[in-house]
């Protein structure tokens, strides 16, 4: 499929000569290509002389951290009134890897009220009305994929170096799991190919990324397949769920559960996966498939979130055992769903 991108290219070219004060900011609970994204498109405009400053709704996750530049990022609930200054100070906000207003946590009203001209740059679907230019290509694996596109257009050619490359490369990695899902393309190769002919230390980053777990983040992903595991073979669904004392019994830190939900599509059969997370006061679903079944229709529509057709996630306001009553009732209303796939 050809992307063009040539629409959005004046633009954006535009807003990048005219505004000086720039302010990059991507979703919380900020992911690889959030955080990947982000930098790269820092490493960009910097070299274009520009002012820029970076910032994240909350903290960045310990998998990450290993990043160059990722120490440069403001975390708005930690420096608030800093960051609001700077949001109030900017002239222009680019918005990266996220499709709604929400996705910014308690940055949200400020960059919303913000009198700077607004870019959002995302590839989730059905992007909301939020920026003066939007950006938004859901065919696309990546949001580091799409920008890099995007800077190859204004640059006349591929801008790279160290840190735009190990970052845009993170972003790809981590939005495909390693080239297992998501719609990579023989183009998204293209570029990783381009991002590897720099010297860039695959290993090193793969290691960083991936090999970066507690052992108690192990015992407790042993604990989650062996004990809260159902399998439901007729829906050709499976669910994990995780109460807070399951988690506060496994010493529990921040994106621990990360990943977990995409284990029970490795079972024969099973196109979809769900996994249930107790949090204070409310139940955080993270929803996985295969092939054609739209997981993202179930997280909007009973579970008021969204996503990509083959990962998204949602919330829901009751107990846990309240929330996968309600689930399974859902998925038994919706068994014409599975009907095909
Ligand atoms: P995860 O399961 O990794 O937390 O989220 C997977 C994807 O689902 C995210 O990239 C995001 O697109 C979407 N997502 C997760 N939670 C929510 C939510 O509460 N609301 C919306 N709109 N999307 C979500
Ligand atoms: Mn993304």
């Amino acid at each position: 499929m050809v992307v063009n991108l040539f629409k959005y290219t004046k633009q954006l070219s535009k807003l990048f000569v005219e505004c000086n004060n720039i302010i990059l900011i991507g979703h919380i609970n900020p992911d690889g290509d959030a955080v990947g994204s982000q930098i790269a498109l820092y490493q960009y405009l910097k070299s274009k002389g520009k002012s820029v400053e970076m910032l994240t709704p909350n903290y960045l996750q310990e998998f990450l951290k290993w990043m160059e530049g990722s120490d440069l990022i403001r975390v708005f609930i930690k420096e608030k009134n800093k960051c609001i200054n700077l949001i109030n100070r900017a002239d222009l906000i680019v918005m990266l890897d996220f499709n709604q207003s929400n996705r910014m946590g308690e940055a949200e009203e400020h960059v919303v009220k913000s009198h700077a001209k607004k870019v959002l740059i995302d590839h989730h679907l059905n992007p909301a009305e939020i920026a003066d230019l939007t950006i938004s290509e859901p065919s696309l694996c990546s949001t580091s994929e799409l920008l890099h596109r995007l800077i190859s257009e204004l640059n006349g050619s591929p801008y790279i170096d160290r840190v735009y490359a190990e970052a845009l490369y993170t972003g790809i990695i981590t939005d495909t799991g390693n080239f297992e899902h998501g719609s990579y393309t023989p183009d998204t190769m293209r570029i990783v190919a381009d991002l590897l002919e720099t010297g860039l230390d695959k290993a090193r980053i793969l290691d960083l990324i991936y090999n970066n777990f507690s052992a108690d983040r192990m015992r407790l992903m042993g604990f989650a397949l062996n004990q809260r595991m159902i399998v439901l073979p007729e829906l050709k669904s499976a669910y994990i769920y995780l109460s807070k004392s399951d988690l506060k019994e496994y010493n529990h830190v921040k994106g621990d559960t990360e990943g977990f939900v995409n284990m029970p599509l490795s079972i024969k059969g099973i196109v979809f996966s769900t996994m249930f997370i107790e949090k204070d006061g409310f139940i955080k679903l993270s929803f996985r498939s295969k092939g054609n079944f739209p997981s993202n229709e179930i997280a909007s529509r009973y579970f008021n979130g969204g996503g990509h057709k083959n990962a998204s996630g949602g919330e829901y306001s009751d107990t846990l055992d309240n929330t996968i009553q309600f689930f399974l009732n859902v998925l038994n209303e919706n068994s014409w769903m599975f009907d095909n796939i």
